[in-house]
């Protein structure tokens, strides 16, 4: 009988120790409240996704409080981004994630697009995957214009290449901040 100890990662995941990571992807979601009490709405979206079967919370950013972007107006952000590895499929990872955001108060059918919520977890990066299907376009499609979403990635994944360019979030983050710089200028 093989230790299910601390070397398993996720609950359900009846995997011996030196499997572990086989089937596992990294997927990086992010992280986003600007209602209630955003930091315990963050902290608890975090617990829910570390009970999620399979699934383990690898890095967590810092927050950081952000202006909110776009023509809505309504109280800052708190936005942040975690690493997870999980064994779960990108659709049943957005599921999930969407179920947490229910569960957690968010009531789409009463919110204006892009307006104040409780809680908003995207999927960023799914492994090397890349999916453009109703419901689901993963990379994340405006990662790459969004300093709230690369400050915090910049942060824990510096390295990570976002497909299908080949540029990594380090890069992207610094071509965002010079972008920045130079319509200041
Ligand atoms: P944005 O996508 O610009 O960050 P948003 O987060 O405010 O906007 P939501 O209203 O939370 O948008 O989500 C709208 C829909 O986007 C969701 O119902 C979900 O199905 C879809 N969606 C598609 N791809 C993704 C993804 N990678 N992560 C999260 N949601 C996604
Ligand atoms: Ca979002
Ligand atoms: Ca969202």
């Amino acid at each position: 009988m093989h230790s299910l100890g601390p070397m398993l990662r996720g609950r359900a995941c009846l995997l011996p120790a030196a499997s572990a990571r086989y089937g596992m992807t990294d997927a990086v979601v992010a992280l986003g409240s600007n209602l209630g009490d955003r930091k315990s709405s963050i902290r608890a979206s975090l617990a829910r996704i570390e009970e999620l079967p399979c699934t383990s919370v690898v890095r967590v950013s810092a927050l950081i409080e952000t202006d909110p972007v776009g023509p809505i107006e309504q109280g800052t952000y708190l936005n942040g981004a975690c690493l997870l590895e999980t064994d779960l499929d990108a659709r049943k990872l957005l599921a999930e994630l969407l179920s947490i955001e229910r569960e957690l108060g968010r009531d789409r059918d009463r919110e204006e697009r892009w307006g104040p919520r409780m809680i908003d977890l995207d999927l960023l990066v799914f492994g090397d995957e890349i999916i453009n299907e109703p419901g689901l376009t993963v990379p994340h499609p405006r990662i790459a214009e969004r300093l709230f979403v690369l400050e915090p990635m910049n942060e824990i994944v510096p390295e990570l290449i976002v497909p299908p360019g080949r540029l990594t979030v380090h890069q992207l983050y610094q071509r965002l901040v010079q972008a920045g710089e130079e319509t200041c200028l």
